[in-house]
């Protein structure tokens, strides 16, 4: 087979330098691992924040960003007889070890030698990419590159919190703070899980109307009085059995507490740096509540996500506000760190 032997790959070096569009080789795939050809590949949030802050320390430089992966099997390795050139894949990124106790419990998304794709080791803003065997997994039936990539982190995300972490349940009431994209996400799956009010909690007029269409029922503007009463007053004076915080600032994490029901469970999976403070011990023992975080996502829910949107059950046509070519990549960040056009989610094809 005659094979090209360079591709084009956006290499990040330094904080708040654009990434540069290199032509570097196609790397061999090791006896255990796949060399993915990309088509799609989603820009997520925490992009921006190595490129533009340096909040993620990345595992070596200059490495390939590109977390969201998608694309088509260019060459398995010499032991992989599951995957064949052209099958069409996603690339889950969290790469884990499958030993250690978290892995064993069937918790890979905290496996205590995890490595992400894209972050720690390089990812897919390239023509190609490796990937361990097990990351990769078949996109069903007619799902397109583009919607197949967000579900790797952008559907996965909250799908974990949601589901996995919140457990949540057939009639249960949920509230959701933060609206930006995995909060519309975690909109539609919560109405997808059958939950009986679905609360927009978020601060933009357009924002919240957006999460409204999503599938939310009813909505509270955190600028506008007493918004822990406010979703109080909307749950008949209950409080929502689940809030799914998106946010990770410490007041939006002390409003997620405050929205709950006795007995109720809030899952705080927006990552930020500050300590979290709720209420006291008279209360948060009294009532029971729960209060757990959520990281990541598994493999096995992002099969359950590419099956909801092969079967029509999960629309996310809507999700990709736009698509950009490789070359564009820096224009894509700086749109997604400006929020231009309040996008769900960026993505990167290629042919
Ligand atoms: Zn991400
Ligand atoms: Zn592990």
């Amino acid at each position: 087979m005659s094979k090209k032997k360079m591709m084009k790959a956006a290499r990040f070096y330094k904080v708040n330098e654009p990434l540069k569009i290199e032509e570097i080789p196609i790397p061999s795939p090791g006896p255990d691992e796949v060399l993915v050809k990309m088509k799609a590949t989603g820009i997520c949030g925490s992009d921006v924040h190595i490129a533009f802050e340096g909040v993620t320390p990345t595992g070596f430089l200059p490495i390939t960003l590109g977390h969201e992966p998608s694309g088509v099997v260019a060459e398995p390795g010499a032991n992989v007889t599951e995957w064949k050139e052209g099958d069409r894949v996603v690339v889950s990124s969290i790469v884990t070890c499958g030993k250690c106790y978290n892995c064993l419990r069937g918790r890979e998304s905290i496996c205590i030698r995890k490595k992400l794709l894209g972050i720690h080791l390089n990812g897919g803003l390239a023509e190609y990419m490796l990937a361990p065997r097990e990351n990769l997994i078949a996109i069903p039936g007619n799902v397109p590159f583009d919607q197949a990539s967000t579900c790797t982190d952008a559907v996965a995300t909250p799908f974990h919190a949601l589901i996995t972490v919140g457990k949540m349940k057939l009639g249960d009431t949920v509230a959701v703070i933060g609206l930006g994209g995995l909060g519309l996400h975690a909109i539609q799956l919560a109405k997808l899980g059958g939950a009986s009010k679905i609360i927009a909690v978020g601060r933009t007029p357009s924002v919240i109307e957006r999460a409204m269409k999503a599938g939310a029922n009813l909505s509270v503007n955190v600028s506008e009085g007493n918004p822990a009463q406010k979703v109080k007053e909307l749950t008949d004076g209950y409080g929502v059995d689940l809030a799914v915080e998106l946010v990770g600032t410490q007041d939006m994490i002390a409003l997620g507490a405050d929205c709950l029901r006795q007995g109720g469970r809030l899952v705080v999976a927006g990552l930020g740096p500050a300590n979290i403070k709720v209420m006291p011990p008279t209360i948060f023992v009294r009532q029971e509540l729960d209060i757990v975080g959520s990281y990541g996502w598994d493999r096995r829910e992002v099969a359950t996500l590419l099956q909801l949107v092969a079967t029509g059950q999960l629309d996310l046509s809507g999700s990709v506000s736009q698509r950009f070519a490789l070359e564009d990549v820096n224009t894509a960040l700086e749109n997604l760190r400006d929020r231009v056009g309040r996008p769900v989610r960026l993505v990167i094809v290629q042919d």
